[in-house]
């Protein structure tokens, strides 16, 4: 492991303008630096490089972090491997602490050898692997294999004299109460590679009717399911010449699309495509055809990657396998034109989410109807300005509504790129960015200012009072249309901010008939006194 006083000196020699301009071009503009972003596709820069801040935010999709995390992400590597890449780029040394073994990882390329072999000598899982039509030539490029008895596996290691510690840390066996014991038994192997190549765990298939038709390695070190998919290692080239992948569902799936020629497949590790696969799928620009089965669980999971996908601005959509088939048989069954079809026509993921919406609600009950709206209004609201306009049209006539319903323009964090604000909102995120630049203010501040008093930042209010963190906070901290207030600036705008709404507090209890006339008479002194000492300018954060 890394020493922590080690990173930290690395810390210290990392200037987040060096370090991004030797991956992409970097243009300077005002305080900052631009560039088209390149976690999406763009044409117009939105991607900002603060030097005063060393942090780098995508207006465009949220994207954002400092150098490590940028180095990471573009280069798809673990924390340890960007903090020896970076030392080396900038030439400082990391220690490490030698109480930390570094693992083997010639041992899992040993079991897999092991398991290949195995392979061969076991007639039933090679019918199997026949039965579903997989060539030898697949056999081997996938590198599949066979697992057999946990006294085999355990046997293969101890006469090999392998570490079992190591073993252990790869998930290949575990200790249970008779001692170790495989992961692996009785099934088909799939190893799982790592975007660079390297083995960091196992998919297997059961062939003896265990309860789990599959499992996986469990999550370690090197192997994190939520992060990887199935044979993009072998994918990797089509992908980036076809600007396409096809992210399926399961690992023969990948196997027999491969075998017919459809080699930008993928798969997830039997879980759903997360924010964690993004950086991944974002890589070489690729369109993304999302093909899952037909059935509710393959559409459900198909509804959750479009719903991730078109937020995130992936191009691409999603290919639906009904009746029972799937990708792998339908390449067994030689249907290989359908295929073909299938695949060149995917529907758009916000096509499809807005479908899908749409079919679970009775649109002849008028209750119904309007519960679809509200729930295709939320989703329009995560898309950028111009598809909700371009989507509200298709919305208004799927549901058979005035146009007019559909709520267009919402704040995200590409809208306060722009300058086309209104006033007041610019005025609000000014106080936000104010308190931003000035944390020690805040204490005082939301003594005086309540998330409600805001017209339209309230949200953002909410998340600097909550979430200081969050990246929406971090790109109006880069947006330069919003420039912080002085303290007499503040003061000012607080005061023009809150006269208005006691104002308004006071007319608004004399129609409130939920209070006697002695509570009016009550809260209207107390509020007059307060609007009195705001007028007389009292209020003073300072
Ligand atoms: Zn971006």
């Amino acid at each position: 492991m890394i020493t922590k006083e080690s990173i930290e000196n690395l810390k210290s020699h990392l200037d987040i303008v060096d370090i991004i301009s030797q991956f992409i071009e970097l243009k300077k503009s005002g305080a900052n630096f631009k560039a088209c972003c390149p976690f999406h596709g763009e044409e117009t820069p939105s991607f900002v490089v603060s030097p005063v801040k060393q942090i780098y935010h995508c207006f465009g999709c949220g994207a954002g972090g400092d150098s490590i995390k940028f180095v990471m992400e573009y280069e798809k590597l673990s924390y340890p491997e960007t903090l020896e890449k970076l030392a080396s780029m900038v030439n400082v040394s990391l220690d490490y602490d030698t109480n930390f073994k570094k693992i083997d990882s010639s041992i899992i390329v040993k079991v897999n050898e092991y398991y290949q072999k195995l392979l061969i000598h076991n007639e039933e899982a090679k019918s199997y692997l026949k039965n579903r039509g997989i060539s030898d030539f697949s056999i081997e490029k996938f590198e599949i294999g066979y697992a057999s008895s946990s006294s085999d596996t355990v046997n293969f290691l101890k006469t090999n004299f392998l570490n079992l510690a190591d073993a252990k840390e790869f998930g290949i066996i575990d200790t249970g109460q008779n001692g170790i014991y495989s992961r692996f038994i009785e099934r088909i192997t799939f190893p799982i590679y790592s975007i660079n190549g390297t083995i960091v765990g196992f998919g297997g298939r059961t062939i003896s009717g265990h309860n789990a038709k599959y499992i996986n390695s469990p999550q370690t070190k090197l192997f994190n399911k939520s992060r990887l998919l199935y044979g993009y290692h072998l994918a990797k080239e089509t992908i980036y010449k076809q600007k396409t992948i096809i992210v399926t569902e399961g690992y023969l799936d990948v196997v027999m699309l491969h075998q017919a020629g459809f080699s930008n497949a993928v798969a997830t590790l039997g879980t759903a495509l997360t924010q964690e696969h993004l950086p991944l799928l974002r890589r070489g620009e690729p369109k993304v055809i999302v093909a899952y089965d037909g059935d509710k669980a393959g559409l459900n999971a198909a509804y959750k990657a479009s719903l991730l996908l078109s937020h995130s601005q992936f191009k691409g959509g999603v290919v639906i396998f009904s009746d029972g088939q799937d990708p792998a048989d339908m390449v067994n069954e030689n249907k290989i034109d359908q295929l073909n079809a299938m695949f060149s026509n995917p529907k758009p993921f916000i096509d499809f989410v807005i479908d899908l919406v749409i079919e679970k609600y009775d649109l002849n009950n008028p209750q119904e109807k309007q519960s679809a709206l509200q729930e295709l209004n939320n989703y329009l609201k995560t898309l950028s300005p111009i598809l909700q306009e371009e989507y509200s049209s298709l919305i208004a006539r799927k549901l058979n509504i005035n146009s007019q319903l559909i709520q267009v323009q919402h704040f995200n964090h590409q809208q306060i790129s722009n300058a086309n604000l209104s006033s007041i909102g610019i005025d609000e995120l000014t106080i936000i960015k104010t308190i931003l630049e000035n944390p020690e203010l805040l204490d005082q501040v939301k003594k005086e200012l309540t998330v409600d008093m805001f017209e339209i930042h309230g949200n953002e209010y909410n998340t600097l009072l909550h979430n200081p963190e969050d990246q929406s906070l971090v790109g109006l901290m880069l947006n330069d249309h919003i420039i912080a207030y002085s303290k007499e600036g503040l003061n000012n705008q607080l005061t023009m901010m809150l006269i208005p709404y006691y104002t308004k507090k006071i007319q608004q209890i004399k129609f409130d008939e939920n209070l006697s006339f002695r509570e009016k008479a009550i809260k209207t002194r107390e509020l007059q006194y307060k609007l009195r000492e705001i007028k007389s300018k009292k209020l003073i954060i300072a």
